[in-house]
């Protein structure tokens, strides 16, 4: 349609250069003509705003991270969606997403350009990402996509993490693993858990994150292949160890990496501080947790005794030992190999030892019968899972969680499908208590009919709709919601939402001055007109103002009459689009009559001149009226004017 004027979204985001272009949208440079600043505009690709699984992600995305508010967490500031004609004649609503413009790059883009970072850069870096993860998980998101290309690095060093919370209604619904692949994208950085359809928590984002820890430390992901073999090596592949890649990777970085890898979560870094302060005691010199050296210590125990030279030929196998974290890094090599080669020794020696001791306490325990291999029972209920368990003379254990699949149905199994146990031994299985508790998406500045189908793919229901007035949203659009967006609420709980009323509330202004009037009306949306006029009064006081206190339409003017020194030669302050007109006063006003005299006009216009010629022509009647009809007071009509049909998102020089 409008080819050659810049796309305008929204009625104040210009859309500029293409920035960048992802698995289902183009990242453009914008301008928000409102506050005069620049951002950056995410807008869905044509051909996937009629994909209804396109479309929710987009959508959950706008609203899950809409209440985030970290340093570190890219600024998400709007979101809506644009009509486009189509060329059959259709048309066809586009969602965007309008956040911070972050100047800089990404770690993609970083590690294309630089292959490998610094060791201590890299702890920096992803120091800061599982700051804002943790920050994010207080919220109640889980991030569930960390990767390279979600994370920016600004020219200032600041990291930034985007794209929050994403696929989650897919995610949540159970859809098969192809279908949740389709959409999250790439399956280098899924934790096993993620791979293996179960459930994903913060944990998870732990685990992304060791993968993309692995991916600065050493150029590649720590599993690499096809999609199904990917899901395969996050499910039972031995955990790499980056120094075999990169021999500059200190054995606290390591550690770090491999806990974090941890293929049990139960086992891993319980949450995203954990690991950061790992990070942040290495970057400082200081020892990192017994815990991460502890799973060091037992994957490189696993990768030897993984039939000795066999796998020490194909599988990684770290340089150094883990349990010296102040170690300093100039080692050398010779007491390196001195290293190995005692590894060597305590590999040769004890883990044999190790497993003949097991072999004898097996034996002489009786429990000599054939190993049996667990079988998968996640997604059946835990009648069925304890049955086939039993079947096999394991015994089970279950603990229950709320978990959005089925009551009763089995979310997670340890171990896990494959893995060889003796009879008696133990399953644990974890069972669904029924739905958790849904997040209330943030529906702020939606319509009524957008608000209800957010919160109802939230699976709650809407509540009392009452209207209030706000300077802030259009009428119509929600102020607010109760219980608040991102607070957890039972599924089915009702949501109140409070509608913009179209209207906001003046004071009486009369003795005040105007500089300070002038900014709590721009606050209201409100346009202001001021008429000088020679007075006694001290300069820049207000002598009159219409309407006078109480509601008025958003964006409607309101006009104040303004003490002027009485010597003083006029001085006429126009609108860019007007031309000025200077009167000659006559008699210097009374405070409380009608201001007929001949004044001189100023029509503050808090936009730019091209935004208001495109507003309705009733907008700018009135400063035109006052101007050039002198006689003519403005005391009856004008005040009212311009509510009707302005709209409620105009001109507003608030910020
Ligand atoms: P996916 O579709 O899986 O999210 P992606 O993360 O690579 O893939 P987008 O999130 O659409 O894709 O982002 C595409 C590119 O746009 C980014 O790689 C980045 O270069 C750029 N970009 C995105 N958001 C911003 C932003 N806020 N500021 C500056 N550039 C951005
Ligand atoms: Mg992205």
């Amino acid at each position: 349609m409008s080819n050659s004027a810049p796309r305008l979204l929204g009625g104040r985001y210009e859309v500029g250069e293409l920035i960048g272009r992802g698995g289902m949208a183009e990242v453009h440079l914008g301008h928000d003509a409102r506050l005069g600043r620049p951002v950056a505009i995410k807008i869905l690709r044509t051909d996937h705003a009629r994909d209804t699984a396109f479309l929710t992600r987009f959508r959950r995305e706008a609203q899950s991270v809409a209440g985030l508010n970290h340093r570190s967490v890219v600024a998400v500031y709007d979101s809506g969606e644009d009509r486009v004609q189509e060329a059959g004649g259709g048309t066809l609503d586009v969602p965007y997403i309008v956040m911070e413009y972050v100047e800089g790059r990404t770690l993609r883009e970083v590690l294309n350009a630089e292959g490998t970072l610094e060791p201590r850069e890299a702890a920096r870096i992803v120091q800061q990402v599982l700051e804002a993860l943790a920050y994010s998980h207080d919220m109640g998101i889980v991030h569930r996509d960390i990767k390279p290309g979600n994370v920016m690095v600004a020219d200032d060093g600041a990291v930034k993490v985007m794209d929050f919370g994403i696929a989650r209604a897919v995610a949540d619904s159970q859809a098969t693993m192809t279908a949740t692949q389709a959409v999250i994208g790439t399956a280098q950085y899924i934790s096993p858990e993620q791979a293996r359809g179960e459930t994903v928590d913060k944990r998870s984002d732990v685990y992304s994150t060791g993968c993309l820890l692995f991916e600065l430390l050493t150029g590649r992901t720590p599993y690499t292949g096809e999609p199904i073999s990917l899901t395969y090596q996050h499910v039972n592949a031995d955990i790499p160890v980056p120094s075999a890649l990169n021999e500059d990777v200190p054995p606290e970085m390591d550690a770090i990496v491999v806990h974090s890898l941890t293929k049990d979560r139960d086992a891993r870094y319980p949450d995203a501080l954990a690991m950061a302060d790992d990070l942040g005691a290495f970057q400082d010199g200081m020892p990192i947790s017994p815990a991460s050296r502890g799973s060091l210590q037992e994957t490189m125990a696993l990768s030897r005794a993984a039939v000795g030279g066999a796998a020490a030929a194909r599988g990684p196998v770290p340089r150094r030992d883990s349990d010296t974290a102040s170690m300093p890094a100039e080692g050398g090599r010779a007491r390196r190999r001195r290293r190995r080669i005692s590894w060597l020794l305590v590999f040769l020696v004890l883990i044999p030892l190790a497993l003949l001791g097991w072999f004898v306490y097996d034996t002489v325990g009786g429990n000599n019968a054939a190993s049996v291999n667990v079988p998968r029972v996640v997604g059946l209920s835990e009648e069925e899972a304890t049955a086939k368990l039993e079947s096999l003379d394991l015994v089970t254990r279950t603990r229950t969680v709320a978990d959005d699949s089925r009551s009763g149905q089995v979310v997670s199994q340890d171990p896990t499908e494959g893995t060889s146990l003796n009879p008696g031994d133990r399953v644990t299985l974890t069972v669904s208590s029924g739905p958790s508790d849904s997040t209330i998406p943030s529906v702020v500045g939606m319509t009524r009919g957008d608000a209800e189908k957010a919160l109802e793919d939230a699976g709650l229901e809407v509540g009392d709709v009452s209207k209030e007035d706000s300077a802030d949203q259009a009428a119509g659009r929600v102020i607010r919601s109760d219980p608040e967006a991102m607070s957890s609420a039972a599924k089915g709980t009702k949501v109140d939402l409070v509608l913009a009323s179209g209207k906001v509330e003046i004071d009486d202004y009369v003795g005040q001055d105007i500089d300070d009037v002038r900014v709590a009306l721009y606050d209201l949306n409100l346009e202001v007109e001021v008429q000088d006029v020679p007075s006694a009064e001290s300069e820049g006081t207000i002598l009159e103002q219409d309407p006078g206190a109480g509601k008025v339409e958003q964006g409607s003017t309101v006009t104040l009459t303004v003490a002027r020194a009485p010597d003083q030669t006029e001085t006429v302050t126009t609108t860019p689009s007007q031309s000025p007109t200077p009167t000659q006063p006559s008699t210097p006003p009374s405070s409380s009559s009608t201001p007929d005299e001949p004044t001189s006009t100023s029509t503050s216009e808090p936009t730019t001149p091209t935004s208001s010629s495109t507003e309705s022509p009733t907008s700018t009647e009135s400063p035109t009226e006052t101007e050039t009809s002198p006689g003519n007071g403005n005391g009856g009509g004008n005040g009212n004017n311009g509510g009707g049909g302005n709209n409620g998102n105009g001109g507003n020089g608030g910020n």
